[in-house]
């Protein structure tokens, strides 16, 4: 990227902050009584960018280790709108013994999908929090066609646009256990074993990847090369969110 265009991207950021902080659309409400001292092509540009934002709800798909969970967090940063990790939730959960953490932790540990009225809940609960309301990316869910059309309807009850975009990171088999294997000596997450992470792959490729269709049917899938730096994937996330 050339530095006009750092620049611009980063100003983008401090708006997309504000529009995310903001909870009535920042043109009304912030930007045209004060018109008098802002260029038009300054509210302009706002307004594109608030525009922009009605498509901020949205789904990463890819298989465990395409990296979702890194590209989530630099959308965070970038947004200013919360992500919302069913893995976490469920680790959390699992790390302080709830209830619904040890109903959890067998299906975790052997690389099982949680029952889907468990993760369904997490996710319902932190979909109504004001932060949400704005947009929100959503990691590691929905990973079946039920909790795909639960989530629709979820977002009917509450009120919120569907979902803008599922980003899809493509990664090859072989990178993703190279990965995983990696993640396991760093991390030393339990379900990063050689067998549980083969399995775990058989249900993405089982469960979770007839989504891409899902999605594609509706006109939201946007697939990404998930290879290279983290920076060149994170500029083809937002190439795609535009
Ligand atoms: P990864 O993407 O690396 O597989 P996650 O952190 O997303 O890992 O999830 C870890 C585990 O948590 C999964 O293997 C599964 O057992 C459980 N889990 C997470 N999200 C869901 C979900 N939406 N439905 C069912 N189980 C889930």
């Amino acid at each position: 990227m050339s530095a006009p265009d750092d620049r611009a991207a980063d100003s983008n950021k401090c708006i997309f902050r504000v529009i995310a902080r903001f909870d009535a659309p920042v043109t009304q409400r912030l930007l045209l009584p004060a018109r008098v001292y802002l260029p038009q092509r300054r509210v302009e540009r706002v307004r594109r960018l608030e525009k922009a934002f009605q498509k901020m709800r949205i789904v990463l798909l890819g298989a465990p280790g395409s990296g979702k969970g890194t590209q989530g967090e630099k959308l965070v940063a970038h947004f200013g709108i919360p992500k919302i990790s069913t893995g976490d939730a469920l680790r959390a959960a699992v790390a302080a013994g709830t209830e619904l953490g040890k109903k959890a932790k067998a299906a975790m540990d052997a690389g099982q999908l949680v029952a889907n009225e468990i993760v369904i809940g997490i996710v319902e609960e932190r979909l109504g929090q004001p932060d949400a309301q704005k947009g929100f990316i959503l990691d590691g869910f929905p990973r079946n066609t039920a909790q795909a059309e639960v989530l629709d309807a979820m977002l009917v009850r509450l009120g919120q646009p569907a979902i803008g975009k599922a980003v899809h990171l493509a990664v090859t088999d072989e990178e993703i256990i190279k990965r995983l294997l990696d993640r396991a000596v760093k991390e030393g997450r339990a379900d990063d074993k050689e067998d549980v992470i083969r399995h775990r792959i058989k249900v993405y490729n089982d469960e979770t990847h007839p989504l891409l269709d899902y999605y594609e049917q509706q006109g939201k899938l946007m697939t990404v090369q998930g290879v290279g730096t983290l920076d060149d994937i994170f500029d083809r996330i937002l190439g795609v969110l535009k």
